[in-house]
C-alpha cells in the first residue's frame, strides 16, 4: 500500500487485499503445507530461488499479511511474526550475534528481556553490558567492545516508564557500526516510530496493545532496511558470508534490504520454529484494526488517572510521562507527541502494606499479571512478580516496594477514577 495513507487507514486497509470474488476478511490459512504442481517448483522454493509458501513453520499467508501491515505501520521494508514477544527479542538479537559476541542493553528493559539476555543467552556465549538509559553519550561509548553486535532498548520501558532518547542511542550505536534494536511494545507504532529517529530494527510483543484484548500471545520483528550490513562483513558474517545450510547463499547479496528478515525466517525459524499460529495472527489483525482508536483512549484515560492520583492525599508519588513534572515529559513530547501508553506506576504513603490493602479493595480493576489491554488491571510487583525479594533487593532491582503498576483500560474514565477513589478511601 502506498505510504501516503495515514496510520488509521493502514490499520484497516493494509495487509490482506482481496482480489475479485475473494473473502473480504483476511482468511485463516489453517494449513501446515502448500501444494505445487511440479517437483522442480518445490525445489526452487527450498533453494530460496522463488518466493512462496511451502511449510507453515517458515511462512504462512495469514501471518505474512499481518506482518506486512505492522511493517507498513512502522515504515519498515520487511517483517515477520513470532510466537511471542520473547521469541521476537531472541531472534532479533540471535540473528546477528553468535558465541563470543556482545550486546549493549538498557538496564530498564522488561524483566523477560533482561533474563533472556543476561542469563539464558549468556549460556550460549553471548554477553551483555547493561547501561543506564539516561547516561550521556560518552558513558554509553564505554560499554562497547570489539565484539559488540547490537544495542537493545525499549522506547518506553515496562514497567519503569523510562522514555528513551532514541536519537542518542542511535548515534552511539552507529558510531560503533552496529544497529539499534528498539522494543516498541508500549508506545506502539501509533505513538512512536523508532525508525524515524534512527533505530534500525523494531521488535514487539503483540500480546499487549496490538492485540489489545489479552487474547493471544505473539511477537513481531520489523527491519527498517537502513542498516547496511555489507559495509561491515567481518562484523556480520551470518548475513555477509555464504550460508552452508542454504547451498552457499549470501543473504545480503541475494536479498538486499530484505536480508535480515529473510535470514531470520529461512534460518532461525526453520531451525528453532517459534511460529505464530495463523489463528493468533487472525486475532492480532482484528486488534490492529482498532489500535489507533484504542491508543488514543488508553492515553486519555491514563492521563486523567495520573492527574487524579497526583492530587490525592494518600498517594506518595506518581510516575507517568504525560505529567508535566515527570522526568521524561520533554522526551515524551519529542518522541511521542500523541501520547505514551496507558500504564502508570505509583506509590502510597502507607508503603508496601497499604498497596496490598488498597488493591484488595478495587472492584473494577482486576489483579492480573498482564498489562496493556482493554481492561484496567493492577499488579504489585513486591507482592507478586518479585515477591521473593526483600525491600533492599527490590530497590536494587529498580522496583520500589510500594510500586503499584496500573494498566489503565478502556472503561469510562469516571468509573476508573471512582474505583480508585473508593479503594483509597
Ligand atoms: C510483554 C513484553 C515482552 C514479552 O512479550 P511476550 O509476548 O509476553 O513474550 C517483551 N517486551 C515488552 C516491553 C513487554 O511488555
Amino acid at each position: 500500500m502506498s505510504k501516503q495513507y495515514e496510520k488509521e487507514t493502514i490499520c484497516i486497509q493494509a495487509g490482506w487485499k482481496p482480489k475479485n470474488g475473494e473473502p473480504r476478511v483476511l482468511p485463516i490459512y489453517q494449513s501446515t503445507t502448500f501444494k505445487y504442481d511440479s517437483s522442480e517448483q518445490m525445489g526452487r522454493l527450498f533453494d530460496l530461488e522463488e518466493s512462496g509458501f511451502f511449510y507453515s513453520r517458515l511462512q504462512n499467508p495469514t501471518n505474512e499479511y499481518v506482518a506486512s501491515k505492522i511493517c507498513e505501520l512502522e515504515g519498515g521494508v520487511a517483517a515477520m511474526l513470532t510466537s511471542s514477544g520473547q521469541a521476537a527479542t531472541y531472534y532479533a538479537v540471535f540473528n546477528i550475534c553468535e558465541a563470543g559476541d556482545h550486546v549493549v542493553l538498557s538496564s530498564t528493559v522488561y524483566g523477560g528481556t533482561f533474563n533472556l539476555l543476561t542469563c539464558t543467552m549468556k549460556k550460549m556465549g553471548i554477553t551483555c553490558t547493561v547501561v543506564d538509559p539516561d547516561a550521556d553519550e560518552e558513558t554509553l561509548h564505554e560499554a562497547f567492545t570489539d565484539n559488540t553486535k547490537c544495542v537493545f532498548a525499549e522506547a518506553i520501558a515496562n514497567p519503569a516508564l523510562v522514555v528513551l532518547d532514541i536519537g542518542k542511542f542511535a548515534r552511539v550505536a552507529h558510531a560503533h557500526h552496529v544497529p539499534l534494536i528498539i522494543d516498541n511494545t508500549f508506545a506502539t507504532p501509533i505513538n512512536c516510530n523508532p525508525f524515524t529517529w534512527g533505530a534500525d530494527i523494531v521488535t514487539h510483543s503483540t500480546s499487549k496493545y496490538m492485540d489489545g484484548h489479552a487474547m493471544a500471545v505473539g511477537g513481531c520483528i520489523v527491519d527498517s532496511g537502513n542498516f547496511d550490513w555489507s559495509e561491515y562483513p567481518e562484523k556480520f558474517p551470518g548475513l555477509c558470508t555464504p550460508d552452508e545450510s542454504y547451498h552457499g547463499i549470501t543473504y545480503t547479496e541475494k536479498f538486499g534490504k530484505a536480508a535480515y528478515i529473510t535470514k531470520a525466517t529461512s534460518q532461525l525459524m526453520r531451525d528453532l520454529g517459534s511460529i505464530q499460529s495463523p489463528q493468533n495472527a487472525f486475532l492480532l489483525n482484528i486488534g490492529l484494526e482498532t489500535l489507533p482508536l484504542r491508543m488514543e483512549r488508553h492515553c486519555f484515560n491514563a492521563q486523567k488517572t495520573a492527574e487524579f492520583l497526583e492530587a490525592h492525599e494518600k498517594v506518595a508519588w506518581v510516575n507517568y510521562p504525560g505529567l508535566p513534572g515527570n522526568r521524561y515529559y520533554e522526551l515524551a513530547k519529542q518522541y511521542m507527541p500523541k501520547g505514551t501508553c496507558g500504564v502508570i506506576s505509583f506509590g502510597l504513603k502507607g508503603g508496601r502494606q497499604a498497596a496490598a490493602e488498597m488493591m484488595d479493595k478495587l472492584k473494577l480493576a482486576a489483579i492480573v499479571t498482564h498489562v496493556a489491554d482493554a481492561r484496567t488491571c493492577v499488579l504489585h510487583p513486591a507482592s507478586h512478580t518479585h515477591r521473593q525479594m526483600n525491600d533492599e533487593q527490590l530497590e536494587k532491582a529498580g522496583v520500589a516496594p510500594d510500586l503499584i503498576r496500573l494498566s489503565v483500560g478502556l472503561e469510562h474514565i469516571n468509573d476508573i477514577i471512582a474505583d480508585l477513589e473508593q479503594a483509597l478511601a
